[in-house]
């Protein structure tokens, strides 16, 4: 290991929960320090328009709410670090960390705020057009495909905000839908249905995305047990999102999908002086306002937690 660095908090990832819980931490005197992990800010800086954030009438652009809470939390003296980690060790205290795979951390209390990644349909030729023409992400890859014609796979809110966003860019979009109904909020499900250029294809499986050397051109789909082939440029995945929870496989408890368990009604995992915030311990909410509350949660529970070890006779 090239270094060993000691902190009091520990806060890993950078999203609405991280920064949150950085504000709250450093606002309280902790000195927290904060590894943004291998997208900083998070989901947040793949989106566009921010809407149902408390406290912006117009809404706000997911990148520049990101910038703006890494600027508060640095300004109540977070220390935020560029780095992933890429294992822990939970077994004793203080707590252990290691970063980019080269660099020991240790602290007093961790708080997980890892969050979740974009799903894949799991066809090989989603990794063949990678990047060429294949996203999980149409508001930083749209741009690219503005005046073509596109798919999105999905029927959650994801799937309609992303197929209304792109159908501003695009000449016209194919929402793929496994099921004969959407799961997506009533609203968002109506805004698709009010698009013109969406068409929705109902009860309808991905079977391959096909192309050539200048990436996709079409996809075979299946309607109802019948093949059929679209035209397309670009592919887009909006089918959910996996806890980013890997390193903390044996450590932590998870439920079956691979979500951290919490007490309820707080942020504590099994392991004392780790807690879990944000999307990384939620399946359900999954809002940048819920992980920021937990956030917060999750600051005030290891400021309670040092303060009860600090007071031990131990460590006095
Ligand atoms: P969801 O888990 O809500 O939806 C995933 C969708 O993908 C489902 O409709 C599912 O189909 C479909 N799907 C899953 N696997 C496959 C597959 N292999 N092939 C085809 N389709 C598949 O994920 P979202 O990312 O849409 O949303 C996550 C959370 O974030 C939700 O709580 C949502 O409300 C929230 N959200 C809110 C937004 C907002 O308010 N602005 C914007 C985006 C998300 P099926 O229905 O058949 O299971």
């Amino acid at each position: 290991m090239d270094t060993i660095e000691k902190n009091k908090v520990l806060i890993i990832g950078s999203g609405p929960a991280g920064y949150t819980a950085a504000i709250y931490a450093a606002r309280a005197g902790l000195k927290p320090v904060l590894y943004t992990g291998g997208q900083p800010g998070g989901q947040l800086t793949t989106t566009n328009d921010v809407e149902n954030f408390p406290g912006y009438p117009e809404g706000i652009n997911g990148p520049q709410m990101m910038i703006d809470l890494q600027k508060q939390a640095e300004r109540f003296g977070t220390r935020i670090n560029y780095g992933l980690v890429t294992a822990v060790d939970f077994s004793t205290h203080p707590l252990k960390v290691t970063v980019d795979e080269n660099k020991s951390v240790e602290a007093e209390a961790v708080i997980v705020a890892t969050g979740a990644t974009a799903k894949y349909l799991g066809i090989p030729s989603e990794q063949t057009y990678a990047n060429r023409g294949v996203s999980a992400c149409a508001v930083c890859d749209g741009y690219f495909y503005r005046g073509k014609e596109v798919a999105v796979v999905g029927a959650g809110d994801s799937a309609a905000e992303e197929s209304t966003y792109l159908a501003n860019l695009c000449t016209k979009v194919h929402l793929i839908v496994r099921r004969g109904e959407m799961r997506a909020s009533k609203i968002m499900q109506q805004r698709v249905k009010n698009t013109p250029n969406i068409e929705i294809h109902w009860n309808t499986q991905t079977e391959e995305i096909l192309g050539d050397e200048s990436g996709v051109t079409s996809v075979r789909l299946n309607t109802n047990g019948v093949q059929h082939t679209i035209s397309v440029q670009g592919f887009f995945l909006a089918i959910g999102h996996q806890p980013n929870t890997a390193i903390f496989s044996g450590q932590l408890d998870m439920d079956e999908a691979g979500y951290i368990k919490v007490i309820p009604g707080t942020t504590k995992t099994n392991v004392d002086g780790v807690f879990a915030v944000g999307d990384v311990a939620d399946r359900v909410y999954r809002q940048a306002i819920t992980a920021a509350g937990t956030g917060c949660m999750g600051a005030l529970d290891a400021e309670k937690f040092l303060v009860a070890r600090e007071a031990e006779p131990a460590h006095a």
